[in-house]
């Protein structure tokens, strides 16, 4: 008897590597592995520790009798339309062959994180019950996609994804001069470790502390997230008045975590909607949390294995 298709998903993140084996029809995770990433390291080791979970979980599907349909890679870089990678904010894989290597095992598909994870919400997650949403990731990092039937917008050259790394320009009318602020410099979990601490002295708080403190009644805490929160919801708004989507859904770490920061992000989104009209649409969380960039990485490695043939089960 042969089991059911499957697809083998690496999601790359800036200090874990998350692999797993995903079941097609389910988006299920069969198994999972988990390694440090240490980008320090350099591309090529990195590279070598992503290829060994695959040659990992390759054996573990064939044991299980299951068809490996392919094997995806998601990364916290801008990735363009052929699949090449860009940039090296994170992990230098820029003159590294990252797919032909993993086309060893399986056929080989990689992406953008953020385009990975909104790729698995669309087929079976938050934004599976409508055509168009906006996906917006926040936690190390903070980014978005817009999907439309399924399929994540990629832009003219894989980069319509940078929500928050790019200088926004204010005049200031206290001072009269122009305030420059990064918002994910101010509102992405190590922002919020960062400012915390320059605030208190204390370098040891993580962004999950500073947000706990935050809902204890912390006030430094709480005017940490809040004010993170807002600037991060303006940035949201922002790109619904762009965009138009029918629903935002947020995933990440720190975007899903609730509370004072949730709390202020929806209520500054919706503050900074133009239209009336747009402004009180849902703002959803992610339903596969954690899970959705692996899940998400396998998605892209059974597409590549789709154009190459391989695999039955239905496009959506
Ligand atoms: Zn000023």
């Amino acid at each position: 008897m042969s089991g059911g298709e499957v697809a083998i998903g690496i999601d790359v993140g800036g200090t874990k590597i998350a692999a797993g084996l995903v079941e097609i029809t389910s988006g299920r995770v069969l198994s999972m592995h988990r390694v440090p990433t240490e980008p320090e390291m350099g591309g090529e080791a990195v590279l070598r520790k992503c290829l060994d979970l695959a040659g990992r979980l390759a054996e573990e599907a064939l044991a299980a009798g299951t068809c490996l349909a392919g094997v995806g890679v998601g990364v916290p870089e801008l990735v363009s339309p052929e699949g090449s990678i860009t940039s090296n904010q994170t992990i230098d894989w820029r003159d590294v062959p990252v797919a032909e290597s993993f086309g060893r095992i399986a056929p080989a598909g990689v992406e953008s994180d953020v385009r990975a994870a909104a790729l698995a919400e669309a087929r079976y997650g938050s934004g599976r019950k409508c055509y168009n949403f906006l996906y917006v990731t926040i936690g190390t990092g903070i980014s978005c996609t817009l999907v439309q039937g399924g399929l994540p917008y990629r832009g003219a050259r894989g980069n319509a994804l940078v929500l928050a790394s790019g200088k926004l320009t204010c005049w200031c009318e206290r001072c009269g001069g122009f305030a420059v602020t990064v918002v994910e410099e101010f509102s992405s979990g190590p922002a919020i470790a960062r400012r915390y601490a320059d605030l208190t002295g204390d370098s040891a708080a993580t962004s999950e502390k500073v947000l706990a403190l935050a809902e204890a009644g912390n006030a430094t805490a709480r005017a940490v997230v809040v004010s993170a929160a807002e600037l991060v919801g303006g940035a949201i708004g922002f790109a619904v008045n762009i965009l138009d989507p029918e629903v935002v859904v947020i995933g990440g770490g720190l975007g899903t975590a609730g509370g004072t920061y949730w709390e202020h992000m929806v209520r500054s989104a919706r503050e900074h909607i133009w239209s009336e009209q747009t402004r009180g649409l849902e703002i959803l969380r992610s339903e596969l949390g954690e899970h959705a960039g692996l899940i998400g990485a396998a998605l892209v490695g059974w597409r590549a294995g789709r154009a190459h043939g391989v695999g039955h089960e239905e496009e959506r």
